[in-house]
């Protein structure tokens, strides 16, 4: 019952945010603002964003199976690659527009911050909503908070469009495509991080401790981030020559199943005789 409750606000949530980008797009369009239509691009490309970081973080979710071996985590991937192909296709769309506007002037009617006012309240009822569900609609709620400020942007700079001088609703557009564009950039740097194999430094530092906490020796270990806070990686062991395959098999067990419960890393351990300890 609980969880088709939360579907349903969930829905909810979708249909409030894509009634608040149709307000923002009637604003755009019949008070012929170039702040509210890019504040309108960005807020459609925001929600189907959402929806599809949605859908392949559950995919990602999925346990492994006879194509993806190690589970499916970087799936999830296809949430930041949606949202840079969406911002990028909007920020094309709105580039054209503010360039269309340069050197022209143009006349800002009273729709504007009107229905761009009115494109917040959807947003404001949509926060409180996901604010209820809680888990990952957390993140929902801190992506349109964002939407939030761009919307109060909008209504002072078309309001000052329609009263002071269209300018300052040119500049309200130009400030609102530059932060499509550092969000842009922001998305790329996550892309390439994940699929660069980084190992943060702290988390390596860790499964070191992790190992020495056995009182063996290591000669390597080597650690990748797959995405968030999953990571796999292969670490070799020195153990004595003497040592029994069962002890062997132990040790590493233990190493395996410490760093799996208590770092979500999977690791494979190699082992090989430590050489110089030797007592042959
Ligand atoms: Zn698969």
């Amino acid at each position: 019952m609980k969880m088709s409750n939360s579907i349903k606000d969930i829905i909810i949530v979708i249909i409030l945010s894509i009634l608040g980008g149709i307000f923002k797009i009637l604003g755009g369009l019949l008070g012929n603002s170039k702040s509210v239509f890019v504040d309108a691009m960005t807020s459609i490309a925001n929600t189907i964003s959402i929806l599809l970081i949605y859908k392949y973080f559950r995919m990602s979710l999925e346990p492994p199976d006879r194509d993806h071996l190690y589970g499916h985590h970087r799936l999830a991937l296809g949430g930041s690659i949606s949202t840079l192909l969406l911002y990028s296709f909007v920020g094309g769309i709105i580039l054209l527009d503010i360039v269309e506007g340069l050197g022209t002037t143009y006349t800002v009617y009273i729709y504007a911050p009107i229905f761009a006012t009115l494109g917040m309240a959807p947003y404001l009822i949509g926060i409180a909503i996901s604010r209820r569900i809680g888990g990952s609609a957390i993140l929902y709620a801190r992506f349109t908070v964002i939407e939030l400020i761009e919307g109060l942007t909008t209504v002072f700079a078309s309001l000052g469009g329609v009263f002071v001088s269209y300018i300052i609703d040119f500049v309200g557009a130009i400030a609102l495509a530059s932060y499509l564009f550092i969000e842009l950039v922001k998305s790329f740097r996550e892309i390439l991080s994940l699929v660069s194999d980084e190992a943060p430094k702290e988390i390596v530092e860790k499964v070191r401790e992790s190992i020495e906490k056995y009182g063996v020796e290591f000669d390597k270990i080597r650690i990748r981030r797959i995405v968030e806070d999953v990571y796999h990686g292969d670490i070799v062991l020195k153990l004595p020559p003497n040592t029994d395959i069962e002890t062997a098999h132990r040790i590493a067990d233990s190493i395996e199943n410490d760093l799996k419960k208590n770092l979500g890393i999977d690791v494979t351990i190699h082992i090989e005789p430590n050489e110089g300890n030797g007592n042959w």
